[in-house]
């Protein structure tokens, strides 16, 4: 576990110092209207200056760059602007830059009004492989005081680059596009055990793929989900992580999948993370606030999905799980006192993880208000008796540290999962 430690070191990142004063989560979730808003979509193409010697373009999925000046000298400003509002302040930016020759250049990172800015840059030559801004190229502005809101946040930030003939990535998060994400379940699907499928079509026509781990016909199941708000890269990547465990060949994976069917929708916002969305779907919705209305395409196909599994193996969902990320790691849980298929499942299994994992403690915030559902985890609870939850990832927890987090995570539910089947 010391190399866990070691790892933050390393990285460089702000969990350790982030736990001293442990975020809290936010409050409780506002109901609100899900029929669809209009969004506004962004303009594509690329913006060249000083004859085309130095070139910015957004002209690729998931990017979001909207306007581009050149200042004075080798200083640049790009405005980064939201889908529509009101919304999360989660200002999601990429775009990819080169030049004739090779140079350093300013580029100073602005967002629509009362916008701070919120994701580390991160570059990356091939657009697969990233690593974050050296921070001595990274200066803020007008930061905040607070420690995990948005008043926490810087306004605007300047980011120094060195830019050539080769292209180079820059983002706010890892791009993870419906690209990535099929590849990475056609990767899946090479065992023998895991299935795809398509469930539906996302508002703008994009399948939303299902993966199904274990046999078609189980009766015991669970549900997992993620990235309903597209720039929740961390909260992806740890969900992949506790997929791949729950598929491997472990003998504890072989046995769990005797038992029980593993359903997974990894990418429940295509439309939203192509488009480089901050927050909604292509109908212009969260779709986290559409489970008791479901008015949006997205969240209709799981509901179809998970009723129809009931009726066709007259089974139950044990488990339901919902990937995202926020401040820092937090798992949003339902209260100890209502009962689900499989009692105390979670908050045991959240108690192991945190004896597991040395020197990590996250904060778990239980609710007992369920109704309406208006979130999965509750639709989740309510119409299945899952036990569920929201499983939250820190923006900047330090990858190699989430994977492992997923792997441990994923071994002692399927431990817990076992024990407890009748
Ligand atoms: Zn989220």
């Amino acid at each position: 576990m010391k190399n866990f430690i070691v790892l933050f070191l390393i990285l460089g990142f702000s969990l350790v110092t982030a736990q001293a004063q442990k975020f809290q989560g936010q409050g409780p979730v506002e109901i609100v209207p899900t029929a669809s808003k209009p969004i506004q979509k962004q303009w594509k193409g690329n913006y060249s200056f000083d004859d085309e010697n130095l070139t910015f373009s957004n002209d690729f999925q998931g990017a979001r760059l909207n306007g581009i000046i050149h200042d004075e000298d080798d200083t640049y400003t790009a405005l980064i602007t939201s889908e529509n509002t009101p919304i999360n302040s989660s200002p999601w930016y990429a775009f990819i830059v080169w030049s004739k020759e090779k140079k350093q250049i300013n580029l100073i990172l602005t967002y629509q009004e009362s916008v701070k800015h919120r994701y580390y840059p991160k570059l990356s030559h091939d657009g697969i492989n990233w690593m974050p801004l050296d921070s001595i190229n990274y200066t803020e502005y007008d930061k905040g005081t607070k420690d995990f809101d948005p008043d926490s946040r810087p306004l605007k930030v300047k980011i120094k680059l060195e830019v050539g003939p080769d292209t180079l990535w820059v983002a706010g998060q890892e791009l993870h596009t419906s690209k990535h994400v099929n590849n990475w379940i056609n990767t899946q699907v090479q065992q023998s055990y895991i299935a795809q499928k398509s469930i539906g079509k996302s508002v703008e026509g994009r399948d939303l793929k299902l993966l199904t781990i274990g046999k078609e016909t189980g009766k015991n199941m669970l549900i997992v989900i993620s990235r309903q708000h597209p720039p929740e890269v961390t909260g992806y990547l740890a969900m992949k992580s506790f997929v791949e465990t729950i598929g491997s060949d472990s003998k504890l994976a072989k046995r769990f999948r005797r038992k029980f069917t593993t359903y997974v929708v990894p990418l429940m916002n295509p439309d939203g993370v192509d488009n480089g969305h901050w927050r909604h779907n292509a109908g212009g919705i969260d779709l986290n606030r559409d489970w008791a209305n479901f008015n949006q395409p997205e969240t209709q196909a799981v509901r179809t999905f998970m009723e129809n599994k009931i009726k066709e193996t007259n089974g139950k969902f044990y488990f339901g799980i919902d990937f995202h990320s926020t401040w820092d790691d937090i798992y949003y849980t339902v209260d100890e006192k209502l009962e689900g298929n499989m009692p105390n499942l979670v908050p045991d299994w959240l108690k192991k993880i945190k004896e597991t994992i040395d020197q990590y403690d996250p904060n778990i915030s239980p609710s007992d208000k369920m109704e309406p559902t208006i979130i999965s985890r509750n639709y989740f609870f309510v119409n299945y008796g899952a036990e569920a939850l929201v499983f939250e990832i820190g923006d900047n927890t330090p990858r190699d540290f989430l994977i492992k987090k997923g792997e441990i995570s994923a071994n002692i539910l399927m431990e817990m999962m076992l024990d407890r089947l009748d």
